[in-house]
């Protein structure tokens, strides 16, 4: 620990942004990144407690008063090798983690302002990369196994990098036409420029790692709202028969429907079939079955991070106004942190794409969208909802608020309500179990499904989650599946 009395002098200063009426007018990040200077200020903020809180709710634990630390002193290539040591894409965590650690650490819990480890993590990754200190690691040993990963999204990268530094040969199988999952075509580029993802995937290419895009694995059927621009099919007997190893990374991709009257009018669609094309546009593509709000009434259903990355890209494209609606009611401004802490709290949440220009409502149901003469949604009638704690299960119930139905004008609705399941077509092809949610039933521990030589991890095991717990899952699988092959593994279980 640098500065023992640093939480006491420097104010916690979080990066600026730039102002909402000019970062509209395009789809470029707009963080105003801290200087090294103003980074080892944060830094001396730490006070390197004896039990890091904040390590302990990274899902990946990057060492985090250790960077911190090293930060201060100036010793950057030092807290690169840190934070390397836990995660294998810092960059993409430091863009868009919720920042775990932040609500754990415990500057958070007494004085409401914790150190700004997020940010810290991408100073020290874009450091690192600026300086030419991140190049290939490929194995000096190779192993003589196979490794096939389906699905290039956090989870699948960071597996994949993984077992490809253990020796391991590792093909990525992807539908998509480039590589990422939802960091590429979900994650919006005001999030997340992509060529933060293009620069990694030479690292993973020159360590060794093939990527066969357009590529899907087990059949060309998906469900409705899932993105496939597969050319080419691979059948899991294929895989089976030429690897060693599959890892099943293909994502939580079937997203959750809202079955009322008029679902099937014009101008309604899931969130991804708004924002997937509007990133595919950005990277250069032709692409037909673009969704433009210009000029449009938008109301997004769903109150959450995927509905406020519709608010951004609608407000992008110019839409006359954006309503978003959540049927839950509106969490509580803060936390009770005596009754919380150091876990992740319910609270309001207040997104860039929110800053922006977006009404939200809470406690509002949908019961039918409304048609004009053309077939097109015109609106959205909701009423507004009760919530009362029924005594006997215990539970949380919504009433319909007698009076209160209206309809909201719509000429663009999207459906932002969560996503269910992988599509069940994969896990079926390989003979995998399901739970009852329709994940990849596989522990925890070793990631192993009920198909021979088949393991699972990210959102396809473990349900709709985070980047960080997606590439936590990747590099703990990863070494389930090198201590499967080799009888033991040097890699880290996370
Ligand atoms: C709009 C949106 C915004 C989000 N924003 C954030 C955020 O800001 N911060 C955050 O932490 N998390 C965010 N998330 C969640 C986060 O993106 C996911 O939890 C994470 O990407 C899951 O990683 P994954 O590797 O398990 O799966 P995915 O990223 O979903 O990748 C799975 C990949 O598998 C491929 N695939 C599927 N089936 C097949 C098949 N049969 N054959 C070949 N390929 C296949 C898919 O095409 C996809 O590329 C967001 C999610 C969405 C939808
Ligand atoms: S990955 Fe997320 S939780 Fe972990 S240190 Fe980075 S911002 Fe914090």
């Amino acid at each position: 620990m640098g500065s023992i009395r640093g939480f006491m002098t420097v104010a916690r200063q979080s990066e600026g942004k730039e102002a909402p009426a000019e970062r509209v007018k395009h789809w470029r990040e707009f963080a105003v990144r801290h200087t090294p200077a103003e980074s080892a200020a944060q830094a001396s903020r730490c006070m390197d407690c004896g039990t890091p809180f904040c390590s302990h709710s990274c899902t990946l634990h990057n060492i985090i008063p250790d960077m911190n630390d090293l930060v201060m002193k100036g010793r950057w290539q030092e807290a690169y090798e840190v934070l390397a040591s836990t995660s294998n894409f810092p960059e993409f965590t430091g863009r868009v983690c919720p920042a775990l650690c932040e609500a754990g650490c415990v500057l958070n819990r007494v004085m409401d302002a914790p150190v700004t480890i997020r940010s810290l993590e991408l100073a020290v990754i874009e450091k690192a990369w600026a300086s030419g200190w991140i190049a290939p690691r490929p194995a000096s040993v190779k192993t003589g196994r196979k490794v096939a990963v389906v699905g290039s999204g956090p989870a699948g990268l960071a597996c994949a990098q993984q077992l490809a530094r253990a020796g391991h040969a590792v093909e990525v199988f992807e539908k998509a036409d480039r590589a990422g999952g939802l960091l590429r075509y979900g994650i919006p580029d005001f999030k997340l420029e992509k060529q933060v993802i293009d620069r990694r995937l030479a690292q993973m290419e020159a360590e060794g790692v093939v990527f066969h895009l357009s590529c899907a694995v087990g059949g060309q059927k998906f469900p409705e709202g899932v993105m496939n621009l597969a050319k080419k099919t691979v059948t899991a007997q294929q895989l089976l028969k030429k690897f060693d190893a599959v890892v099943l990374a293909a994502g939580s991709e079937v997203p959750r429907n809202l079955e009322v009257p008029g679902r099937q009018l014009k101008g309604v669609a899931y969130a991804l079939e708004f924002l997937q094309p509007v990133s595919r546009r950005i990277a250069g593509d032709a692409v037909p079955e673009l969704i433009d709000c210009a000029g449009a009434d938008v109301v997004i259903i769903g109150g959450g991070d995927t509905g406020s990355d519709c608010v951004g890209a609608a407000n992008r494209q110019g839409a006359k106004s954006v309503v978003q609606i959540e049927h839950k009611p509106k969490p509580p401004a803060a936390e009770d942190k005596l009754l919380v802490w150091p876990a992740w709290p319910n609270k309001l949440r207040t997104s860039s794409s929110h800053e922006e220009g977006c009404t939200r409502l809470w406690s509002v149901g949908t019961k039918r969208l409304t048609a004009d003469k053309a077939g097109c949604v015109k609106g959205v009638v909701v009423t507004d909802l009760k919530w009362t704690l029924d005594a006997e299960t215990g539970r949380w119930k919504s009433e319909e608020v007698p009076g209160s139905e209206r309809e909201l004008k719509a000429d663009r609705v999207f459906l932002a309500m969560g996503f269910l399941s992988p599509s069940s077509g994969l896990l079926e092809a390989f003979g995998v179990k399901k739970t009852a949610r329709g994940t990849a039933d596989a522990g925890a521990g070793d990631f192993r499904t009920s198909a021979d030589k088949v393991w699972a991890c990210g959102d396809c095991r473990f349900g709709q989650s985070l980047v960080v717990r997606a590439m936590a899952e990747g590099r703990a699988c990863a070494a389930a599946v090198d201590r499967a092959l080799m009888g033991e593994s040097e890699l880290p279980g996370v």
